[in-house]
């Protein structure tokens, strides 16, 4: 259950739908999860993911040391009278558990929906079958990997250590790995390529810019912001700012493939900077595509005007930026609901786009293979609506499209 059933009939959670540094002086966000009151057992747990408040934990998973933990940890955190979660104080271990749970549930939920289906867990097995969600370890990163979400401190300059379990940001971008792993499937031991690590970035930077616009206040405070221009710097294009190897990524931005290291450089060769750069024109893709189609929608609502949509694109001079500035404010200004509208349809239709076509991918992925199967998706599921848009997108990028035996694409006249 989603949307206004959920906010009826589900179970309410408080969650951070901003960046970290910003916590503190912010309020969480009440938010509903699918599931009936009182359906949530301690920890929180249920019979997909149970958190874990590990006492002590100083060293993270890696194989052969994995799951389930079995040291000391706190008493697990349990619901109020009312069978909701929302009673917890901010700054308590208790609410770090419970926002732990909340988002990755929260990000779970909205990405079944997209898939129309429940994900089976990669790691899933007669004695494995629930995710475990480790909200404070002693290590200044985040990960995900065989049956785990764990997360540690990300150690800034100058400011106190930031938890990760508090920020939506990684912790969706986390779950977004554990979606991959489960719907592409994990490569034989020594097979993964440059690639399949470069696009599990990208995608799992994806997962969590979709996902955070589902909080009413992210859409708001975007379209309060920019006016509807969504190419200005804002926090949309800054997911992944404070990420896992602190890097920080753009959603927006101008890389093409040649800017990047080469797709057949051995994995080993690669640093870790370098993986989570290769990423970068696919998810640049992704996210010019997603205010594509929103201005097209907006367009076709007659909420703004064809020639606004042409003109707006990155990289003007300063004097035509202002005049696009101007134009979208006094649009915007006309018919708020409407653009927060045409940007709710925008995302659910690259959320949906992108399931399907992450759906039918396998390990051993190309870029190329990406790209002709969205342009496949969005022809079965959308009649070729997005068709224009995706082509020029990824072309950009100079990224090519690779077809089946028998499939080819023929150029239909821009306009
Ligand atoms: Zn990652």
């Amino acid at each position: 259950m989603r949307g206004a059933r959920a906010e009826r009939e589900g179970t309410r959670f408080r969650l951070y739908a901003q960046l970290p540094l910003q916590v503190a002086s912010q309020t969480p966000e009440t938010v509903w999860i699918g599931r009936p009151p009182g359906s949530i057992g301690p920890g929180p747990s249920d019979e997909r993911m149970y958190v874990v408040d590990a006492i002590g934990k100083d060293k993270h998973y890696e194989y052969p040391y994995l799951p389930p933990w079995r040291g000391p940890m706190h008493p697990p955190v349990v619901a109020g009278p009312d069978g909701h979660f929302d009673h917890l104080e901010p700054g308590t271990r208790e609410f770090m558990a419970a926002h732990m749970y909340g988002t990755i549930r929260f990000v779970l939920d909205i990405w079944e929906d997209y898939l129309g289906e429940e994900l089976s867990w990669h790691f899933s097995s007669r004695d494995r079958r629930r995710l475990e969600l480790v909200p404070i370890v002693e290590w200044d990163n985040a990960h995900s990997g065989f049956g785990f979400i764990e997360t540690g401190f990300a150690e800034i300059e100058g400011v106190d250590r930031q938890p990760f379990c508090l920020n939506f940001d990684v912790l969706a971008h986390e779950f977004g790995h554990s979606l991959l792993y489960a719907l592409l499937g994990t490569p034989p031991p020594g097979k993964a390529t440059a690639t399949y690590h470069a696009f599990h970035e990208s995608a799992a930077d994806c997962v969590a810019m979709v996902a955070v616009m589902h909080f009413e206040s992210v859409l708001d405070r975007l379209l309060e912001r920019t006016g509807g221009n969504l190419y200005l710097p804002n926090e949309l294009n800054r997911i992944g700012e404070l990420s896992e190897t602190k890097q920080i990524r753009l959603a927006s931005n101008s890389m093409k493939l040649g800017d990047v290291p080469d797709f057949s450089t051995p994995v080993e060769r690669l640093t870790q900077p370098e993986r989570h750069a290769m990423s970068l024109p696919l998810t640049g893709a992704v996210f010019d595509m997603m205010v594509d189609v929103f201005q097209a929608l907006l367009v076709q609502d007659g909420l703004i005007s064809r020639e606004l949509d042409k003109f707006s694109r990155p990289e003007l001079h300063a004097a035509d930026e202002r005049r696009v500035q101007a134009a979208f404010d006094l649009c915007y200004a006309r018919n708020r609901e409407g653009f927060k509208q045409a940007l709710r349809d925008a995302r659910d239709y690259m959320g949906r786009c992108l399931a399907a076509t992450w759906r039918r991918l396998s390990w051993d992925l190309r870029y190329e293979d990406v790209a002709a199967e969205l342009l496949d998706v969005d022809s079965r599921r959308y009649q070729g609506a997005g068709r224009n848009i995706i082509i020029s997108s990824m072309e950009w990028r100079d990224i090519t499209f690779r077809f089946g035996r028998g499939q080819r694409m023929f150029r239909r006249r821009m306009d």
